[in-house]
Parts: structure tokens; sequence; C-alpha cells
């Protein structure tokens, strides 16, 4: 039976591999991949990682001579893994392209709805008996303009929740889909006719600080942020000092830029030696989840059930359908190789 080590093992994911898989020796980790303990995957054929774990050309050396073939993501993004070290090691990368876009889409939404309406505050208030309205103020989303970067599965289907709620749907993406029940539009007007934006685009070399100091400048005054897509994309410290100089009237963010440094599963005695992220939590109008827009019941079997088929496809020898390889990533970064 062919050996695999899961990094970064959370319950929940443990309780799905475990309930599905019958065909692999699964030795579950909970450290999250990085080349200081790739080597507890010694003597496995494949490793299983996820979106955080640091999977530079330290760590695709040592998988590989530790006998590792084939690096499974059980997640969709793969800005975290150096595709070049992986090609020159022979290691092959399987992900698993959509597991479900409706999960992130909503969780988009929750977000969204949450910072406008106030859930938040009046969560807190209404527990210490305090009924007051005051500061709690949203306004309707109909009639208001979306702006949507990136069109794909999540993008898509976000979308057609903000038409349900009767929002004008602005959107933006180099490649963007034919017959569109909504506008398409350059950045900059996206930044100016926006009354909140969300973002639903990969991480790329291009895409880094997408949302800078200059982007915030060119949007509405009291615009929102969504960001369930990657924290590279926005330039933290900016949108602190646009939170501040009210540009920005609040965001809701599922990720963040230096998230992989956190220690999310138990943060009780964690002093964050991060600065901007300590200011960035402290701001009413900031919303931040821990990276857990996927966190559905039927994200996690699609996850255990694609992930698992991957690697049964790969020692089957059969073609893999959900490979990336250096070159998708170098031209065609949105598009699976087969
Ligand atoms: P997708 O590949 O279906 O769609 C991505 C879209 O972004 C494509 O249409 C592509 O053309 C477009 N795009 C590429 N570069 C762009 C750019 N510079 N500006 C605007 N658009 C650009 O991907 P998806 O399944 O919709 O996922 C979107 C992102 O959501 C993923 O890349 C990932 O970072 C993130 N994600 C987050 C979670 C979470 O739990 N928070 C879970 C899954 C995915």
């Amino acid at each position: 039976m062919k050996k695999v080590a899961f990094f970064d093992t959370k319950q929940y994911d443990r309780e799905w591999f475990d309930r599905l898989d019958k065909s692999f020796e699964i030795k579950y980790f909970e450290e999250k991949l990085n080349p200081e303990n790739a080597d507890l995957a010694a003597g496995c054929d494949a490793a299983i990682a996820f979106v955080n774990d640091t999977i530079n050309s330290k760590t695709i050396k040592i998988l590989a001579e530790n006998g590792v073939e084939i690096l499974a993501m059980r997640c969709a993004g793969y800005n975290n893994i150096n595709f070049k070290a992986a090609h020159e090691n022979n290691l092959k990368v399987v992900r698993v392209p959509v597991y479900s876009p409706y999960a992130v889409a909503e969780h988009t939404m929750a977000l969204f709805l949450t910072l406008n309406r106030k859930i938040h505050k009046a969560y807190s208030r209404t527990r210490d008996f305090n009924f007051s309205l005051s500061g709690l103020t949203g306004f309707d989303l109909h009639g208001k303009t979306i702006g949507v970067i990136g069109t794909g599965k999540i993008g898509q289907i976000f979308i057609k929740i903000c038409q349900g709620f009767g929002m004008r749907v602005i959107a933006y993406d180099p490649y963007p889909i034919e017959n569109p029940s909504f506008e398409y539009a350059e950045l900059d007007t996206l930044y100016r006719e926006s009354d909140a934006i969300s973002l639903h685009c990969p991480l790329t070399e291009e895409n880094h600080h997408l949302l800078s100091k200059e982007a915030f400048e060119k949007m509405r005054n009291g615009v929102y942020i969504i960001n369930t897509s990657r924290g590279g994309l926005i330039d933290s410290e900016a949108l602190l000092e646009a939170l501040k100089s009210r540009k920005v009237a609040g965001a809701g963010l599922d990720v963040y830029e230096e998230e992989a440094a956190l220690f999310f599963e138990d943060c009780s005695d964690t002093i964050v030696d991060d600065d901007v992220l300590a200011r960035l939590v402290s701001l009413p109008n900031v919303i931040l989840t821990s990276h857990q827009a996927f966190l559905t019941e039927e994200a996690l079997k699609n996850i255990a059930e694609v992930t698992i088929g991957n690697l049964e496809d790969y020692f089957a020898g059969k073609p893999l359908k959900n490979e990336v390889c250096y070159s998708c990533t170098n031209g065609c970064a949105t598009t699976d190789c087969n």
C-alpha cells in the first residue's frame, strides 16, 4: 500500500479522509509543511499539503530526495509552490480545482452583510442586554454597485448572489466570460463606480498588492472591501491608511498577507508580532476570519474525494486531470494541464 504524508492536518480533514480513503496508508502530521519538517515524509510516496505550507525549492528537494513522487494540494490555489523546483525535481503537483465555489461565495456575502449591517457589533451589544441602535445603520444593497475582480467559478457565483440582492455588478477579468449577465469594465472604472469591491482572482506576481495606495485613492469614499481570495492581493498598510482616512468604510478579510506566519489553532497565548494586523484587528469596521471561506461539509467531502482520486490516478498510471505544471504557471495559470 502506498504511503502518504499529510501535512497541516486538522481534525475536520482527518474525519473525511479516514471516512473515504481505503487505498493509502496516511501518516497525519499537524505541522505545516516547510523545509524544516519536510523529511517527516521520508519513506512516503506522496505528500498532501495546503494553502499556507511553505513549498519552496528546499522543501521540494527534501520531499523528492525522501521518495515523494507527487504533491497533492488539497486546495485550489498554488501560489505557495515553487514550480520550477518541482519541475527540476520531477515532483508532480495536483490540486483540487473546484470543491465548493458556493462555500467561498456565500462566505463572501456573509462578510459583506455583517460589515454593512454591523451584525458583529449588534451581537456583542445584545449579549450585554444593550439594545441601542446607534452606530448600526447600514445601507440597502438593492441598487448599489458591486465591483467583482475575477469572474471565474467563485466570482460568477458571488455575482449571482449579488444580483439576487438587486445589485448592479461591474467586473474586471483579463479573460472575460462570454455573454455575461453583468458589465465588464477596466479596473479604474470599477474602482470609481463601486460601492463595494470583492476579490476573486488568484494571486500572481503581476497582481501582488493589486489594491495599493494608488488603487484606494481611485475608489469612492466609503467603499467596502471584501477579500476571500489571497492576502497578498491587498497592501495591508495601504488598507489600514484607507480605513483610518474613512476612504474605505470597512473591510471583510478571510485572507491576510501574513496569515502563513500565524498559528490559528490556538492563538490565546500568542503575541502577534505584526503591527499592521494588530491595528487592523482593533478596528471596529474590520472583520477577519481565518481563511475559513471554504469550510463547509460539502467542500471538505469534495476535497477528500478529489485528492484521493488524484493520487489513485497517479499511482494507476492514468492521466492527471488536475495537474498543475511548470508551464501552466508560466502561461496558462488559470487552466488545468489536461
Ligand atoms: P478560477 O480560476 O475559477 O477564477 C479565477 C479568475 O480570476 C479567472 O477568471 C481569471 O481569469 C481571473 N484572473 C486572473 N488574474 C486576474 C487578475 N489579475 N485580475 C482579475 N482577474 C484575474 O478560481 P476560483 O475557483 O474562482 O477561485 C478564485 C480564488 O479564490 C482562488 O485563486 C483562491 O485564491 C481563492 N480561494 C479562496 C478560498 C478560501 O477559503 N478563502 C477557497 C478557494 C479559493
